[in-house]
């Protein structure tokens, strides 16, 4: 589909197919698209061109009413007049659903998320997570082929969110229907989606497995889109299969593809850099700290090489502290490359590291 507001382009060709059943998560920065693509796949936008296919029927004229899907939003929307439990059966009542079967299903759902104790309450007398648990109940007791959630957890504190997740994914283990999860957080990304799919500005930048998509991103783009603390990215320059920024220096891995260009961008996760191990055939250079960063299991160290700021993970009990200078060391087989003006991945995958 294509997506424009009058002048404005919103998304380009966005082509992506959820299989039967899939957890597919739309992630990208505010503003790229996502929940322009959600609402029209729900029927709440039309497509400037392109289709919209749910199962094998073409939906574009399809309402949204019409089109058997369920959307939960980041703002419950709930009616403050009506009950937790009216609130569930409201869509089944509209559809005139048999009253056994509308309790026998609001009953289900509120027992699945936690609020069969809540069902007499109104939306006022609930916590923010329990009136996200009703929206999301209400969406799942009309039983549909789809559900689409836009950004339905980003008003619930980070506690509440992460038990949220797990409960979201184990509805789609259960109901086994295809979800698209539209957010602007990777790790939600990450932990719910069989499948991701980043945008930028309204184009896909990438669509796969978070594991892949992790460890061989594309582009610059998606290698620090992707992972937090972000990939970290150094500049160097290309001397015929030398590759050097300030202290550093190696030769290209056989795998970087070099063309005729003088410069290449280097990404290193925080964890692939390490301190010390300076054995075998790593780059090595040395970091001034800055910042210390305990989070408990772990260390993150931000400092600088030359002008770079850089954030390495480093063991809790390393002890490291502002102003130290610290040698590390990073393998370049394990490193991305990305052409520096096109942002493109230049690393072949098809060559083992
Ligand atoms: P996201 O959900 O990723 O934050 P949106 O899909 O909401 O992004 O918006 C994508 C872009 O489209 C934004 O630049 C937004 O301002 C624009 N946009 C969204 N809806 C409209 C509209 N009804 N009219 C004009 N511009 C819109
Ligand atoms: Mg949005």
């Amino acid at each position: 589909i294509h997506k424009s507001f009058d002048e404005t382009i919103v998304l380009t060709d966005v082509n992506f197919r959820v299989e039967e059943g899939e957890f597919v998560v739309l992630v990208g920065p505010s503003g790229c698209g996502k929940s322009t693509i959600l609402r029209t796949i729900a029927g709440l936008e039309t497509p400037t061109s392109g289709d919209v296919f749910i199962g094998n029927r073409r939906v574009n004229d399809v309402p949204a009413r019409d089109r058997d899907i369920a959307m939960v939003f980041q703002s419950y929307a709930l009616y403050p007049h009506l009950t937790v439990y009216d609130n569930m059966a409201f869509g089944l009542k509209m559809r005139k659903t048999p009253k056994p079967d509308i309790d026998e299903r609001v009953r289900e759902a509120a027992d699945f998320f936690g609020l069969s104790e809540l069902l007499h309450r109104k939306p006022r007398q609930l916590s923010g997570g329990q009136r996200q648990r009703v929206a999301l109940g209400r969406a799942v007791v009309r039983k549909p082929s789809v559900f689409l959630f836009d950004e339905p957890l980003s008003n619930l504190d980070a506690k509440l969110r992460a038990h949220t997740r797990t409960e979201l994914s184990r509805l789609h283990k259960r109901l086994g229907t295809a979800m698209v999860y539209v957010t602007h957080d990777q790790v939600e990304a990450m932990t719910l989606g069989q499948r991701i799919v980043v945008l930028k500005d309204g184009f896909i930048q990438q669509i796969d497995t978070p594991l892949n998509v992790y460890k061989r991103p594309l582009n610059r783009f998606v290698g620090g889109f992707i992972g937090s603390p972000a990939m970290n990215f150094v500049n160097a320059a290309i001397t015929g299969k030398e590759i050097a920024h300030g202290q550093i220096k190696f030769t290209a891995p056989s795998f970087v593809k070099l063309n005729s260009k003088s410069t290449l961008t280097v990404g290193l996760r925080p964890e692939q850099i390490a301190i010390g191990e300076t054995s075998g055939d790593r780059a090595k250079f040395n970091l001034v700290v800055d910042v210390v960063e305990p989070v408990g299991n772990e260390m993150l160290v931000y400092g600088r090489m030359d002008e770079e700021i850089l954030v390495i993970r480093a063991e809790a009990t390393a002890y490291i502290k502002p102003d130290d200078t610290i040698p590390v060391s990073f393998d370049p087989k394990t490193a991305h490359y990305f052409d520096t003006d096109s942002g493109e991945s230049i690393r072949d995958w098809s060559m083992s590291a």
